[in-house]
């Protein structure tokens, strides 16, 4: 039977892997590479991760398959994913956190969504904690007694205890170094990075899934912060090559393990990263936090929300029970220190809600939501620091390797929709018939024989949030009228 796993790293780049490969470093990617056909994944623009993944998906182009944002859900999915096309065909497939993957399904293995997926279970419901820490550190509360459910249910797992350990001295670390922003997250994204990639290697073994995801995107995030220290010489520097240190030594284990077990191996990103050109000054990065907000105050299934930093739209969904007005008071009642936090104005049937500037940053302010609720402002509003490094078309990865793999090839520009009818070709599976991508035959020492079927469309959905045009017009409006920048 063909086995395939494979890493997913968001944001993993090209440049950054060349010149740490030419100083001697990466020693197990480096290896790899010479056992593997590599190439760069070219994604088209827009540059946003939850498109370019659901495109590695589902085999169909950006701007098909209804994936627009980390504000879509599962429902505006109009295409079959890959693992959804395997499990048809009765293949066992192990999903970890996978960022499309919205929403939960049953494998003969394990199936951890996305951690900004709506689903609060995992598959099977005793890994369910994994979901609750993604929730905790999403929400910023990931406080001790969090911690201590985490590390107790890690216990239970059988997680190894030398790097439980590590994760505990690393949690004492961060309680030290709280005041320190930068040497926070890369903490944080460390711990986090140790939990999930120890965790996916424990399951693998365990539920030996044919085919497996784990997904990782503590790169992208250190990427975005540390960019500009790692391309200018100063104390930060050396943050962007400890993480890929970090992940060449995942590589290295999960690559010892395909080779034991004579699996193939898929190492992917969806874009790079580059330096910005010119930094976004401070009152752009304020970005509300649309799906957390509807949840803690209870309007996500009567509400639509589009993000347009720190403006939102929502409007009524047409099986809601409010009304226009009731929806109006509800966020007009949300204060700070007693005073309103919302500007609020209206298009028709659409509420404009401007975050006011003088809601800080300071870290355990406290947002009344209404009488009953209040939560730390953190919670619904994301503060990102300045991004420095942004995303780049021309430094994706893709490094693919395994028994019917060429060695040692090199294949230039790759597309994200070539990936899926790829490795069903691969898997020997069928490919669903009408796919913008195509199979990348240079791949293989002997070209696999190929199936085709007749995929039935799912149904197609009547009510959505906002078309791009609609948003577009909103935009041009709100725009004129000085309500967004
Ligand atoms: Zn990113």
């Amino acid at each position: 039977m063909n086995h395939l796993i494979i890493l997913a790293i968001d944001g993993f780049s090209w440049n950054v892997i060349d010149s740490l490969i030419a100083q001697g470093k990466l020693k197990n990617l480096n290896k790899i590479i010479k056992k593997a056909t590599s190439g760069i994944l070219n994604p088209d623009k827009p540059l946003l991760s939850p498109q370019i993944w659901a495109s590695i998906f589902t085999g169909k182009m950006q701007d098909k398959h209804g994936i627009k944002d980390f504000y879509s859900t599962k429902d505006d999915l109009k295409f079959d994913q890959i693992w959804d096309i395997l499990d048809n065909f009765n293949i066992n497939v192990g999903i970890y956190r996978a960022l499309t993957a919205l929403s939960l399904k049953k494998t003969d293995s394990f199936f951890i969504p996305s951690f900004y997926s709506f689903e609060n279970e995992c598959f099977p419901k005793k890994l369910t904690f994994i979901k609750k820490l993604d929730q905790k550190t999403r929400f910023n509360e990931l406080n001790l007694n969090a911690k201590i459910k985490t590390f107790w249910n890690l216990i239970k797992f059988r997680f190894p205890i030398p790097i439980l350990l590590k994760i505990i001295i690393k949690s004492i670390f961060l309680e030290i170094r709280k005041n320190n922003f930068k040497r926070k997250l890369f903490a944080i994204k460390n711990i986090e990075f140790l939990i999930h990639s120890n965790l996916f290697y424990k399951l693998i073994k365990r539920y030996k899934p044919q085919f497996s995801i784990s997904y990782e995107n503590s790169c992208d995030t250190l990427s975005h912060v540390f960019w500009k220290d790692y391309v200018q010489k100063n104390q930060y520097s050396n943050i962007i090559p400890k993480i890929y240190k970090r992940i060449d030594d995942y590589f290295g284990k999960i690559y010892n393990y395909t080779i034991e077990n004579n699996y193939n191996l898929l190492i992917i990103s969806d874009h790079g990263f580059k330096l910005v050109k010119t930094e976004t000054p401070q009152h752009f990065n304020k970005t509300i936090q649309i799906i957390d907000f509807l949840r803690y105050l209870n309007l996500e299934n009567d509400v639509y929300g589009t993000n347009l930093g720190s403006t939102a739209l929502f409007r009524l969904k047409p099986d809601s029970s409010l009304t226009f007005g009731e929806l109006e008071n509800k966020i007009d009642q949300i204060t700070c220190k007693g005073e309103k936090i919302f500007r609020i104005n209206k298009i028709e049937n659409i509420l404009i809600t401007k975050l006011k500037f003088f809601v800080g940053n300071e870290e355990g302010l406290e947002i009344r939501l209404s009488e009953k609720t209040n939560v730390k402002v953190n919670s619904i509003i994301n503060f990102t620091s300045k991004m420095t490094g942004i995303h780049d078309e021309n430094n994706g990865v893709f490094i693919i390797t395994g028994p019917n793999i060429r060695k040692g090839e090199k294949i230039g520009l790759i597309k994200p929709y070539d990936v899926t009818p790829t490795l069903l070709g691969l898997l020997g599976v069928p490919i669903p018939e009408g796919l913008d991508g195509r199979i990348i035959t240079k791949i293989f020492k002997i070209e696999p024989k190929v199936d085709y079927f007749k995929n039935i469309k799912k149904e197609e959905i009547k009510e959505k949030s906002l078309s791009e045009e609609e948003e577009e017009i909103i935009k041009e409006r709100l725009r004129s009228l000085g309500y967004i920048d």
